[in-house]
């Protein structure tokens, strides 16, 4: 099904994002963790993607991504980026994932790397959009940025882009994660203003150690509100007391959220069942 047309009938629409096998989690434990989750009866997976690109793009999403949906029975939408990859490579993909049934694709161009020299073919998630949706009949996500994208000239200008985005025919977004759920209404309200008008999903990342959040700042940039502050000053030497408070701010986040009418949660999950449980056995009756 299109994952698109999940959102506005009326309840939140509800994602968990899970990443394919790498050297700290292994195949074995990438299905254990999906077969647990699926049990959450999300609305959908979504499969990342390892930024590498070439002419095996998306082997491992897609393998992920096509276990969740003929082995668990729960739609899942591939990451795809295009910044390493040629349209040839693109192409390769795409076969993959429709010979796979995988028709919901999150159009990303992926992070510059300066030791790897990009690809022409398709400088933004824009050109990426176009492409696949002149190759099939796939739904296209797109990815947003409630606190700017790092490479973006200004808030507007990263705006702008984003119309492109949805011109292109993005027909969803997912947030990078944020922690300052007031970034997230300024953002959607510029959103509508310039003229976009597709769902946007708030993606929530439960942080649940120091190094993890020191790592997800320094990547994405996300401000820290003073309340999280406290709650990672207390409990910094505690793991398990970080874990739980972590936990909570994220349910608390949500619950703010879906009383402000966001169109769809997407959790994090980092392929770990037990917080993601944790989040669900508090917000489901919420959706
Ligand atoms: P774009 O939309 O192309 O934007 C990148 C920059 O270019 C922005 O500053 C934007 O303002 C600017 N821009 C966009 N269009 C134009 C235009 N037409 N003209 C001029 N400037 C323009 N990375 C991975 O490697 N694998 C993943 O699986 C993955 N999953 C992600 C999932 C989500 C929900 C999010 C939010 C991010 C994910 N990322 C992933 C990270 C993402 O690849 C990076 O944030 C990347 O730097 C930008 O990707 P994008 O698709 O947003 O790029």
């Amino acid at each position: 099904m299109k994952l698109s047309e999940l959102y506005g009938k009326g309840r939140v629409v509800f994602s968990l994002e899970v990443f394919p096998p790498n050297k700290r989690c292994p195949v074995e434990t990438v299905y254990e963790a999906v077969e647990k989750l699926a049990e959450l009866k999300p609305d959908y997976f979504s499969v990342t993607y390892g930024a590498g690109g070439g002419s095996t793009a998306g082997t491992s999403t897609c393998e992920i991504a096509s276990y969740i949906k003929s082995k668990c029975g729960t739609d899942a939408m591939a990451h795809l980026t295009c910044i390493n990859n040629t349209a040839a490579d693109i192409d390769t993909a795409l076969e993959l994932f429709k010979a796979h049934g995988i028709d919901n694709i999150l159009a990303l161009r992926g992070d510059i790397n300066p030791d790897i020299q990009p690809k022409k073919d398709f400088p933004h998630a824009s050109d990426l959009t176009s492409y696949i949706l002149s190759k099939g009949d796939f739904d296209v996500a797109g990815a947003c940025y409630p606190e700017t994208h790092v490479d973006a000239d200004s808030p507007v200008d990263d705006i702008l882009n984003l119309k492109k985005k949805t011109d292109s025919g993005a027909s969803h977004l997912i947030t990078q994660l944020f922690f300052d759920n007031g970034c997230f209404y300024d953002f959607r309200e510029k959103a509508t203003l310039a003229g976009i008008n597709v769902p946007i999903s708030a993606g929530i990342m439960p942080v649940t150690n120091k190094k993890q959040i020191e790592r997800m700042v320094t990547v994405c940039g996300a401000s820290l509100p003073p309340k999280f502050v406290k709650i990672l000053q207390r409990y910094e030497s505690n793991p398990e007391a970080l874990r739980d408070a972590g936990i909570a701010y994220a349910i608390d986040q949500i619950v703010d959220l879906i009383s402000n009418d966001v169109d769809g949660i997407h959790l994090y999950t980092m392929n770990n069942p037990y917080v993601a449980y944790k989040i669900h056995d508090a917000i489901s009756k919420l959706l």
